[in-house]
């Protein structure tokens, strides 16, 4: 009887796998349509200065307006097209949609910080840099309104041939940030052999403070160790005043998060420009 249950298990397991594998087809075939159709989108996130107040960025995050499931968010479509091979068309789509968007802005005259990018390591070949300035150059952006943010798998490889690249992008006046940092397998040592820019502390870390000790000595260790590193620091995640109370005091200066604002749909991120949208300190929170 036991031994038939487990068949049963394993029965179902493998109807599940199956399951899964079609649902991924059928994203990785709507995807392909809706790259054709104009169907995707980027919302814009600002990243907020506790110094100034002030928008000092913003990053860019993909949405697909799906004609019948309305919008879906990347968690869903992003590590099929990563399975895929899809992302790489999605990543050049993404990199020319930021870089047409920052030009039209530029022409309305608008102030632009720098916008960031999220690449996969996918598209991180030995072209990239190349692939990149030609689009720089198609819509007129300076590099220097870029940032590119990179997670922690690309450092795994480790290899010559990625800090080559990222040297090369970094040259061209790009900032490069590493994201979701904490959560990946890079040991500190490595960190210091690639040229990284900006290091985001994950919201997982963030999530905790200031009541969860652990949390609090995790985002207390990168801080520190990025002022050591001489590299800047963004928050991202921040949904609390206490979370960001706590930040200030470690000397953190940049969050993002929904404290500030959620993504929002490029005219809405135009708008907050426009009317110079400040962080307020606000009078809800107790005095240093
Ligand atoms: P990410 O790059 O770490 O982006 C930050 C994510 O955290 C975004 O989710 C954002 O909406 C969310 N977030 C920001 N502040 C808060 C907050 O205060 N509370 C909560 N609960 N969430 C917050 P989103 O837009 O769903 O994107 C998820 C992930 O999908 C991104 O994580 C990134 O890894 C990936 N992604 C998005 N756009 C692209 C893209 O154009 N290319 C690639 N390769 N990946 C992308
Ligand atoms: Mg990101
Ligand atoms: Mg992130
Ligand atoms: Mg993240």
């Amino acid at each position: 009887k036991a031994t038939r249950s487990i068949e049963a298990g394993l029965l179902f397991y493998s109807e599940e796998m199956n399951q899964r594998a079609k649902e991924h087809m059928r994203i990785e075939g709507e995807l392909r349509q809706a790259l054709l159709n104009g169907e995707l989108l980027l919302y814009y996130q600002p990243k907020v200065s506790l110094r100034s107040g002030r928008i000092v960025g913003a990053e860019a995050l993909l949405r697909w307006r799906h004609p019948v499931r309305g919008l879906v968010s990347p968690g869903v479509f992003i590590p099929v097209a990563e399975e895929t091979g899809l992302i790489l068309d999605l990543g050049s789509w993404v990199l020319e949609e930021a870089c047409r968007q920052i030009r039209e802005w530029q022409d309305a005259n608008l102030i632009m910080p720098p916008i960031a990018v999220n690449l996969s390591a996918r598209q991180f070949d030995s072209k990239l840099p190349q692939r990149i300035a030609a689009v720089l150059e198609r819509y007129s952006v300076q590099p220097e309104q870029i940032n590119l943010e990179i997670t922690e798998s690309l450092l795994v490889r480790g290899a010559d041939a990625v800090i080559a690249i990222m040297n090369e992008l970094r040259a061209m006046g790009m900032g490069l940030a590493l994201d979701d940092f904490g959560t990946g397998y890079s040991s500190l040592a490595y960190l210091k052999k690639f040229p990284i820019s900006t290091l985001k502390i994950d919201r997982s870390f963030v999530i905790g403070l200031p009541h969860e000790e652990n949390d609090c000595a995790i985002a207390r260790a990168i801080v520190t160790m990025a002022q050591q590193l001489r590299q800047e620091i963004v928050a991202e995640g921040v949904e609390t005043a206490e979370q960001m109370n706590f930040l200030r005091e470690l000397g953190c200066d940049q969050l993002q998060g929904y404290l500030f604002s959620q993504p929002v749909p490029a005219a809405d991120f135009a708008s907050m420009l426009r009317d110079g949208k400040r962080l307020t300190l606000g009078a809800r929170l107790p005095p240093a």
